[in-house]
Parts: structure tokens; sequence; C-alpha cells
């Protein structure tokens, strides 16, 4: 049985005494939850913030991103050390946007796949397709490759420690969702992928979370389908009561 994951997703939003409003309102409503796993993965800027609220409670820090190198001559990044130095245990990676407006590709989403891996913490890996690439047929053929391309490389045990996030970026920020119906298709056709990849037992553990404009209302639903494992919040997990209705139905 795989427990759900929720995790907002709070982008370029919530400076730090924002962030610590907000997540001080998560902790008092739903700090002591039960149920699916959560966690918040602020600006990078907010996290030693959220991490001092959150202590001692069930939600965990995720970040949004990370590089590939250890330390350097890396301008604007921020290594995976530190992240876990700041008390971080889930990146996310190769988010749509960070493919579309900041040059991510499948290598690099791998480099970084790899390096979170390596210091014992957990990926969240994005996949999607964009709306050109559903119209057209592709879908499978993009989140394959998506998904090929992230775990190269990724031994059966590591892949253990992930998540995959399939998020069509037609459906982000648009308050458009993909039906369960389609979303159900997918999820499962990434998660025979997961079984060739690997094994069925790998398949039946990794969670694959649903992205793109979940809200309390359609979130029972998605999570009852038989693939949905969890939900990667953007929009919905910066008013906290939309965040917990969210949890709510992953109960
Ligand atoms: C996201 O960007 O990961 C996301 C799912 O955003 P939203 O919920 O706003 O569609």
């Amino acid at each position: 049985m795989r427990q759900y994951i929720i995790a907002g997703n709070w982008k370029m939003n919530m400076g730090i005494s924002d962030a610590e409003t907000l997540a001080k309102e998560l902790v008092e409503k739903a700090g002591t939850s039960e149920g699916p796993e959560m966690v918040l993965c602020p600006t990078y800027l907010a996290l030693a913030k959220v991490a001092e609220v959150i202590k001692g409670s069930n939600l965990k820090l995720g970040a949004q991103d990370a590089h590939w190198e250890d330390d350097g001559a890396y301008t604007g990044k921020v290594s995976v050390s530190m992240l876990k130095e700041a008390g971080v245990e889930y990146v996310i990676l190769g988010h749509s946007e960070q493919r579309s407006f900041f040059g991510e590709t499948d290598e690099t989403v791998n480099k970084k796949v790899k390096k979170v891996l390596a210091a014992g913490l957990k990926a969240i890996v994005c996949v999607g397709e964009t709306l050109e690439q559903r119209e057209s047929g592709v879908t499978e053929s993009v989140v394959k490759t998506q998904v090929e391309g992230a775990y190269a490389g990724i031994s059966a045990e590591d892949a253990k420690n992930t998540v995959i996030a399939y998020e069509p970026v037609w459906a982000i920020g648009t308050g458009k969702t993909a039906s369960n119906e389609q979303a159900q298709e997918v999820h499962a056709f990434i998660r025979g992928l997961m079984k060739g990849l690997y094994s069925e037992e790998v398949a039946e553990s990794v969670r694959i979370q649903y992205g793109g404009s979940m809200k309390p209302g359609n979130a029972g639903d998605l999570l009852g389908q038989t693939d949905i494992d969890g939900g990667l919040i953007g929009g919905a997990a910066l008013k906290a009561d939309d965040f917990i209705g969210i949890i709510n139905a992953g109960k």
C-alpha cells in the first residue's frame, strides 16, 4: 500500500515572512495530521525559517531545484549539500517551468537526480506533455523519453527513493485539470515504464503524483484513481485551507 504524498510547490511566492505565516498555519491545522505524507517546498530563502516552524510536526521540507555540482563557481545556484544542511528531505526536479524557462533538459535532470539520491535525499521527478504534444498524440513518447532520461544509470534501490510527478503542462496554473481517466491512463503508463526499466517491485513502490490545477474540489476523484498516489500542488498550496482540503481528500 503506497502512502499518498501531497507536496506544495510554493514557486517564487511567499518571502520569508509570508512563508513563516503559512507554515505556522499549516502546523496548527495539520501538523499532527496522519495519512498522506505532507511536504512544503518554499523558495530557497525561506527554507531555514520553514524548517524551524515545522520542526517536530508531521510536515516535511522540500526544495524546488538543486544544482548537480557540490560547490564552485555556479552563480545563483544552490547545491544538494546546502539543501540537506537546511533540513530538506525532498527536491523537485525537472519541473516544466525549469524546462521551459531555464533550459532544463533530461540530461540535467538526470545529473540532479543522481546528486540528490547520492546525498540520501528524495527526488520528485516531474514529467509531462504540452498541449501541442497531447493534441498531436505523442504524450506517451514524450513521457517515456523524460522518464528514461531522468532514470538513466539510477539503480533500482535508488529509484525507490524517488517520486514521479506527472504534470501535464497544459494543466499547470491554468485551472484546466486532466480528467480522472486522462490522468490515470498516463499514470498507469508511467508505472508500466518503471516496471520495464526496473521490476514490478520498484514500479509498485514508486509513488506517482498528479500535478496540474489540483484543488480540494477535484482532489478526491483524482486520488481515487488506482495509480495516482498524491499531488504536486502549485496555486492551491498557497492557501492553508486549500492545501489541507487536498490532504484531507487523501485520507
Ligand atoms: C505545479 O506547478 O507543479 C502545479 C501543479 O501548479 P498548479 O497546481 O498551480 O497547477
